[in-house]
C-alpha cells in the first residue's frame, strides 16, 4: 500500500495519492458511461433539496478529500442542505462525489442509473482497499460540516 498521502487541510483525513488518482479515473470513466446512458436533466435542482425530497447523500472521506482539493470544505449555513447548492444549481461539480454524479430524475433510466450506482460503488470500496485508504462512508452534509469545522 502507498504511504504518500496528500498534505490535506485540517480536518479532513490525508489519503493515498493512488487513492485520489484512482478516484480521478474512477469519475472520468463514469462520466463516459453516464455520456453513453445520456439521463436527461432538467436542471430543476430538485435532486439537491434534501430537506424536500428527504434524501441523505453519503460519500466516502476519500470522496471528501478530492472535493476539498477542488472546492474547500465549508460548513454552510443550513445544517440539512448541502453548502454547493446555490440558487438551485451545484457550484462543485468538478469535485462532486459519486452520488451525486449518479442522481437523475429522469424515470425511464432509474434502472440504468441504480445499476451504474452500485457497480460504481463496488469499485469504489475496491479502490479504497487497493490503495490502503480508510473506507469512511457517511452523511454528505453532515460529514462536510464536521470536517469543515474542526
Ligand atoms: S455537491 Fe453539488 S450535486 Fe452534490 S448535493 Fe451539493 S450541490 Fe448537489
Amino acid at each position: 500500500m502507498s504511504a504518500d498521502a496528500n498534505p490535506g487541510p485540517s480536518g479532513v483525513p490525508a489519503m493515498p495519492t493512488a487513492a485520489l488518482d484512482g478516484l480521478r479515473e474512477l469519475y472520468a470513466e463514469l462520466s463516459r458511461e453516464l455520456a453513453a446512458l445520456a439521463p436527461r436533466c432538467e436542471l430543476s435542482g430538485r435532486c439537491c433539496d434534501f430537506k424536500k425530497s428527504g434524501m441523505t447523500l453519503f460519500a466516502t472521506d476519500l470522496e471528501l478529500a478530492a472535493l476539498d482539493a477542488s472546492t474547500p470544505l465549508r460548513a454552510g449555513g443550513d445544517p440539512e442542505l448541502c453548502p454547493w447548492w446555490e440558487g438551485g444549481l451545484c457550484t462543485a461539480r468538478e469535485g462532486r462525489p459519486l452520488g451525486c454524479r449518479v442522481y437523475f430524475c429522469d424515470a425511464t433510466k432509474s434502472a440504468a442509473l441504480d445499476l451504474l450506482s452500485q457497480r460504481y460503488h463496488d469499485r469504489l470500496k475496491r479502490l479504497h482497499e487497493a490503495t490502503g485508504a480508510t473506507y469512511h462512508y457517511s452523511p454528505f452534509v453532515r460529514r462536510v460540516r464536521e470536517l469543515a469545522s474542526p
